[in-house]
Parts: C-alpha cells; sequence; structure tokens
C-alpha cells in the first residue's frame, strides 16, 4: 500500500488567476524519498501545504498510511496528521537550546523517554555535545540539522521539506543535501522535498516530480527524468539541450532511430516535435556525406571537458548545436562535423 495517495487533488487561491495545483495524482511508497521539482510558482509549497493541511483542498483525495487526511468529508488539522515539516522559513526557535527544539513535538512523553529520543536524533544527525547550544551558536548546516531532528523527533509518517538547502552555501549544499538523504534512509523515513534545483534532486531523490504551472508533467526515476524526458521543458529543465530540427541525426550510429519530443506546454509552437541531444550525447567527427555539418562559433573550457557551439544548417534552417568535447580543442572557424556518441 502507498504512504501518501493523492487522488486528483485541485486548488485555486481566492485571488488567484488559475489553479495554484490542478487534478494531481501522486502515489509515495513507504520509505520513500520523493524530490518535488518546479520553476517558481509551479504549484511545490501549495502542494505541500495541501497535503500538510494547512490549506483546504477545492476537490480530491489526500491519504496517509490508509487514513483519509483531506477529502469530500472533511479534513483533519495539521497537528492530528503525523507529518513532520522543514519548512525554509520555519527556523528553529531561538528561546529554546537544541534540546529544547528538538523536543518540542514530544510534550506528550515521559521526561525520560524524551531524553532519550534526544539523545538519539543528536548521534542521527552527528552533533552529539550540541545539546545544550542555542540556535544563533550553530552554522547553517548545524541549524539545518537540528531542524530535521525535530521534524523527525515525533516519528512522524511523513516528513516534508521545503527548499531545505536553499539557504544553503553551495559548498555546504551538497554534503548537507548527501547526509539529508543518508539520515532519512536511515531512518526509512517517507518523505518529499521540494527544491529548484534540479541537481539536487538528480542527487538525492530515489523519483522526481516535475511541476508547472499547476500540472504534474512527469513523475520518475532521476535517469528516466534526465534520458527520458516527457516533453522539451522537461528536457530542458534537467539540463542542457539541442533540440534539432527533423530528420537530422534522427538515426543514431547503432541504427537506433530517436523518438521527437514536443515543445514545452503552453507553447505557441505548433511545431510536430524535434528530435532533442544532451551535449554530452553528441561528437564532434571529420566532415563526411550524410553528417551534419557546421562551422566552430565557439570553445568553452570547462576543465574536465570542452563545450563547443557550431552554427549547422539543414536547408534553409540555421541553428547552433552545442557538443561536449574533450581535447584536442575545435578551432574556432573550422568545420567539423556532428554525430551522435556511439554508447
Ligand atoms: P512554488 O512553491 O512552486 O514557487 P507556490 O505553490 O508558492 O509555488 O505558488 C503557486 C501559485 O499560487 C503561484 O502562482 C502563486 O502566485 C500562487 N499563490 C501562492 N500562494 C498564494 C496565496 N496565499 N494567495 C494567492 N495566490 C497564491
Ligand atoms: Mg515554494
Amino acid at each position: 500500500m502507498s504512504q501518501l495517495l493523492l487522488e486528483s487533488i485541485s486548488k485555486t487561491y481566492p485571488r488567484g488567476e488559475r489553479p495554484a495545483v490542478r487534478g494531481v495524482d501522486l502515489a509515495v511508497e513507504p520509505g520513500e524519498l520523493l524530490a518535488l521539482v518546479g520553476e517558481s510558482g509551479s504549484g511545490k509549497t501549495t502542494l505541500l501545504r495541501l497535503i500538510a493541511g494547512l490549506e483546504t483542498l477545492d476537490s480530491g483525495r489526500i491519504a496517509l498510511a490508509g487514513t483519509t487526511l483531506s477529502g469530500p468529508g472533511g479534513q483533519l488539522p495539521p497537528e492530528e496528521r503525523g507529518i513532520g515539516l522543514v519548512f525554509q522559513h520555519h527556523a528553529l526557535f531561538p528561546h529554546l537550546t537544541v534540546e529544547g527544539n528538538i523536543a518540542f513535538g514530544l510534550a506528550g512523553k515521559p521526561k525520560r523517554e524524551r531524553a532519550g529520543i534526544v539523545a538519539s536524533l543528536l548521534a542521527l544527525v552527528g552533533l552529539e555535545g550540541f545539546g545544550e547550544r542555542y540556535p544563533q551558536e550553530l552554522s547553517g548546516g548545524e541549524r539545518q540539522r537540528i531542524a530535521l531532528a525535530r521534524a523527525l523527533a515525533p516519528d512522524p509518517k511523513l516528513l516534508l521539506l521545503d527548499e531545505p538547502f536553499s539557504n544553503l552555501d553551495s559548498q555546504w549544499r551538497q554534503a548537507i543535501r548527501d547526509e539529508t538523504r543518508a539520515i532519512l534512509k536511515q531512518r526509512q523515513a517517507t518523505a518529499i522535498f521540494v527544491t529548484h534545483h534540479t541537481v539536487d534532486a538528480l542527487a538525492v531523490a530515489d523519483r522526481i516530480a516535475v511541476m508547472h504551472r499547476g500540472d504534474l508533467l512527469q513523475i520518475g526515476g532521476p535517469r528516466e527524468i534526465y534520458r527520458e524526458p516527457a516533453t522539451a521543458y522537461v528536457a530542458s529543465l534537467f539540463g542542457e539541450c539541442n533540440f534539432l530540427p527533423l530528420p537530422c541525426l534522427a538515426q543514431s550510429p547503432d541504427g537506433a532511430s530517436r523518438e521527437a519530443i514536443g515543445p514545452p506546454p503552453g507553447s505557441a509552437e505548433a511545431s510536430p516535435g524535434e528530435i532533442w541531444y544532451r551535449p554530452e550525447d553528441l561528437e564532434l567527427a571529420d566532415p563526411a556525406p550524410g553528417l551534419l555539418e557546421g562551422k566552430v562559433l565557439r570553445t568553452t573550457f570547462l576543465g574536465d571537458h570542452s563545450l563547443v557551439t557550431l552554427l549547422c544548417r539543414d536547408g534553409e534552417q540555421r541553428f547552433e548545436v552545442r557538443v561536449q568535447h574533450g581535447a584536442p580543442p575545435a578551432e574556432p572557424g573550422s568545420i567539423r562535423s556532428v554525430r551522435p556518441r556511439r554508447r
């Protein structure tokens, strides 16, 4: 049985022109870590607030561990849902120590049991000995770990994290994000975390759900989302992409033909779809009949590889193509061919 089940949930705010969340169906399995990804305003926070019970549904149903939380029959208050929250602006209580913060949701438990839970969570997040400190005596990364410990303390059925890594410097982000995954996995927690950093989602999530203007566009594993995006929009969101007019490059060297994917949802173009390649899927070759040819416009050195931009033409159409390239450098002005890289 799925741990969390969303059935066709929708929400339009009183002054909203369009639904913030529209007809979303989603099932999250026990112990799963799901990333909710989308650009700003796509409805990610609204979806989390609906699940947490901080907003009311217009229609649909939300169930957690077999119990309906929100639906036609009414809605359970947030504190009775068994859901832990780590919201970006949900800071630690400044007047409470680290211990006090973690124990906050354990008021009903005997003192000894509370102390035991706090100690085990401090150990879990690697901050033993920090119990007496106050939040202002912690680094950003330490605060994040304490917020996670606080949310985990009541042993929630589901954890919701809204942009948990956004306030952290990039050098910290990677470590904290990997650590967060390890902690959640160790607890076998079911969790949804929101991010607009697609790299974080690819690195941390078991599955990724992509939102756009209130719609859930695609849900799948990180590899599937990156390699088999459902639309041109999803393809571009998760990395650089070349969209090439058909039929050039539709056939790869091993004979497999590529499916074209359509333009972004809501785009005015009625284009039938284009073949897409990431720069690492293409390589440069000596000009040869049958290969797409282009003039090197520039080469950008990026350390372990370079990115070569070529101006290509196919009949009347001119378009730029970006190819990932190793040494030797491709000289600007030279004519090279582009072909799919053999995998
Ligand atoms: P995200 O978290 O993906 O950035 P949000 O869920 O915050 O997106 O917002 C989705 C849409 O709903 C946006 O168009 C936003 O302007 C709108 N919205 C969010 N909160 C409110 C609110 N309280 N009242 C009216 N509109 C809102
Ligand atoms: Mg948000």
